[in-house]
C-alpha cells in the first residue's frame, strides 16, 4: 500500500511513496543489528559530539523543517519552527549529560567490590505518532542513541517526510547506516518486526488501541515496552488562583497543536465561585481564535491531521450534544477545503456522552463545576486516563492536597503542562507506563548490570 503524505489544509497529496517490501524490510532490521555490534563501542564522547551536530542541524535549518510538518500535519508554523528548536534542546541535554547519568554506581555490600554498570540492549522499535512528527522521534532517538543503542522509526503513515528527513539528519551528523533507520511501513508491520529476535524492545506513543497491540505482542515475546497513549488531563481552577492569567492558558493549552497534543488540557474543573466569569473570559477567549492557514503566521489554530480525526471529532461532539451537552461556542467543522473544525466549549456534559469519558483530539473543550477541591479531585481522577494535570490555585494547603491525590504522572500548578528534557514523562493507568526524558527515560532502554566481585 502506498504511503502518502496529504496536505491537511488543502487535501493536496505532496508526495507519495511504496511502503518497504519484505526483502527490503529484512535488509534494514540486518543492517540495524549488524550496525549495534560495532556502535556499542563508539565512545560515549563520540556520540555526544554527533549529537550535538544534530541539534546545530536541527537549529540551523528549523524553516525548512518546520514547513515541512506544518505541510504535512497541519501545525500552525510557529509551533512547527518551535518544535525543530524543542529537539535540538534535548540532543544537546542528553550529550551533555548522558555520560554521567550512565556511569557505573558503586554499592557497599559483602563483596570485595559491588556496582552498577549501564549496557545498551540493542535494536529499539520506536513506534511514533504525527501529532509532533519530530519532537516524539528525538525524545526517544537522543537518550536510545547516546546510550549505545540503535533505532528502527515505524512513524505514523502520514509523516514519511518528516520520518525521511529525520533519518537524514542522523546521517549527516555522522552516525553510521543502520543507526538510525525510518521504515516506511504501515501498522501491520509492526507485529513482525516484534516477533524478530534481532529487535530487542519498542516504545510507542499514540492510541490506546495500538498500544494495546504492541504490548500484547511484545509481551508474548517477552520484550520491554514503555507506552505513551492518551489522556483526558484536567485542568482545575480555585477561587484563589489569578483568573485572568488561568484563562488565558487554559486557551492555549486546550489549543496547542490545534488541540492535537496528549498533554493538552481537556477537562476544565472550575470552582462555582468563579465559574461564572471563567466560562465568559474562556469562551471569549477560544472565540477569538484564528482558523486557518497553518503556513500563516498569525495562525492560531490549524486544520486536524486527517479526515478520520476531524469525523471523529465531530462525530464525539454530535453524541455528546445528543447526549445532553450544551454547545457554547463552535460546535461544527468549517466547510470547504481542509480538516478544520471550530474552537468549541460543551458545557452541562453528562457521565455518558463521549465529552465525559473519551480524549476529544481537537479544538473542543469540556467545562465542568464543583463545589469544592475535593469534588475537583474526584472528577479529575474520573477517568480512564492519568497522563497529565494543571491545577491553579494560592492556596498552599489546597495545593499541596491536589499534589498529593490527583492520578496523573504529572501535576503541574499554575502552570501549563509541558515536555522537558529535564523532567520525566509519562503517565499511569490507561496513560501507558514507562517514562521518557530525564534520566529516568535514559535508563528505560538499559541492561542494569549489577556486577559483583567477591575477592
Ligand atoms: P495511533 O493511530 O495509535 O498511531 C500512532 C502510531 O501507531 C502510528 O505510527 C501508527 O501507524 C501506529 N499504529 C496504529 N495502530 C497500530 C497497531 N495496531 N499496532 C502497531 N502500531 C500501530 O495514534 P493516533 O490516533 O494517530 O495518535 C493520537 C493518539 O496518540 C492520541 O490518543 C494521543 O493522546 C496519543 N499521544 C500520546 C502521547 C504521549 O506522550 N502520551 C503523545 C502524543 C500522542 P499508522 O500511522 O501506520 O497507522
Amino acid at each position: 500500500m502506498p504511503i502518502s503524505s496529504i496536505n491537511p489544509a488543502t487535501g493536496e497529496t505532496l508526495a507519495t511513496y511504496c511502503e518497504l517490501s519484505a526483502a527490503a524490510l529484512e535488509q534494514a532490521v540486518a543492517r540495524a543489528s549488524d550496525a549495534f555490534r560495532e556502535y556499542r563501542e563508539v565512545p560515549m564522547a563520540e556520540r555526544a559530539r554527533r549529537m550535538l551536530r544534530v541539534a546545530d542541524i536541527l537549529e540551523a535549518e528549523r524553516a525548512e523543517f518546520g514547513r515541512m510538518m506544518t505541510l504535512e500535519m497541519g501545525k500552525p508554523i510557529a509551533a512547527a519552527r518551535d518544535e525543530a528548536v524543542k529537539c535540538a534542546r534535548a540532543c544537546r541535554y542528553y550529550a551533555e549529560n548522558a555520560e554521567r547519568m550512565l556511569e557505573p554506581e558503586d554499592v557497599a555490600t559483602d563483596a570485595k567490590r559491588s556496582y552498577v554498570v549501564y549496557q545498551p540492549v540493542g535494536v529499539v522499535l520506536a513506534v511514533m505518532p504525527w501529532n509532533f512528527p519530530f519532537w516524539q522521534v528525538f525524545r526517544f532517538a537522543a537518550p536510545a542513541l547516546m546510550a549505545g543503542n540503535v533505532a528502527l522509526l515505524k512513524h505514523a503513515s502520514n509523516v514519511p517526510q518528516c520520518a525521511l528527513a529525520i533519518e537524514q539528519i542522523f546521517r549527516r551528523a555522522g552516525f553510521e547506516d543502520g543507526v538510525f533507520t525510518s521504515l516506511l511501513v504501515g501498522a501491520e508491520a509492526v507485529g513482525r518486526l516484534l516477533e524478530d529476535a534481532r529487535v530487542v524492545a519498542a516504545t510507542l506513543t499514540g492510541s490506546e488501541g495500538a498500544g494495546r497491540s504492541v504490548a500484547s505482542i511484545a509481551g508474548k515475546n517477552l520484550k520491554k515496552t514503555v507506552l505513551e497513549l492518551g489522556g483526558s488531563d484536567p485542568f482545575i481552577v480555585m477561587p484563589s488562583a489569578d483568573l485572568d492569567t488561568a484563562i488565558l492558558t487554559a486557551v492555549k493549552a486546550r489549543t496547542i497543536n490545534s488541540g492535537q497534543s496528549c498533554i493538552a488540557a481537556k477537562r476544565f474543573i472550575i470552582h462555582e465561585g468563579i465559574a461564572g466569569d471563567f466560562e465568559r473570559g474562556f469562551v471569549a477567549g477560544m472565540a477569538k481564535l484564528t482558523v486557518g492557514d497553518p503556513l500563516l503566521e498569525s495562525t492560531a489554530v490549524g486544520p486536524l491531521a486527517t479526515p478520520r480525526i476531524l469525523a471523529e471529532l465531530d462525530e464525539q461532539v454530535l453524541k455528546s450534544v445528543e447526549a445532553g451537552a450544551r454547545v457554547l461556542v463552535g460546535g461544527a467543522r468549517l466547510e470547504g477545503a481542509g480538516n478544520f473544525y471550530q474552537p468549541t466549549v460543551l458545557t452541562d456534559i453528562p457521565r455518558n456522552s463521549p465529552a465525559f469519558a473519551e480524549e476529544l483530539f481537537g479544538p473542543v473543550a469540556s467545562l465542568f463545576r464543583v463545589a469544592s477541591a475535593a469534588e475537583a479531585i474526584a472528577l479529575a481522577n474520573d477517568t480512564s486516563f492519568g497522563l497529565a494535570s494543571s491545577v491553579w490555585t494560592n492556596d498552599a494547603n489546597e495545593r499541596d492536597r491536589f499534589i498529593e491525590e490527583i492520578q496523573a504522572g504529572q501535576v503541574f500548578i499554575n502552570a501549563m503542562v509541558a515536555s522537558d528534557p529535564r523532567l520525566p514523562f509519562g503517565g499511569v493507568k490507561r496513560s501507558g507506563y514507562g517514562r521518557e526524558l530525564a534520566a529516568f527515560g535514559l535508563r528505560e532502554f538499559v541492561n542494569v548490570k549489577t556486577v559483583w566481585i567477591g575477592s
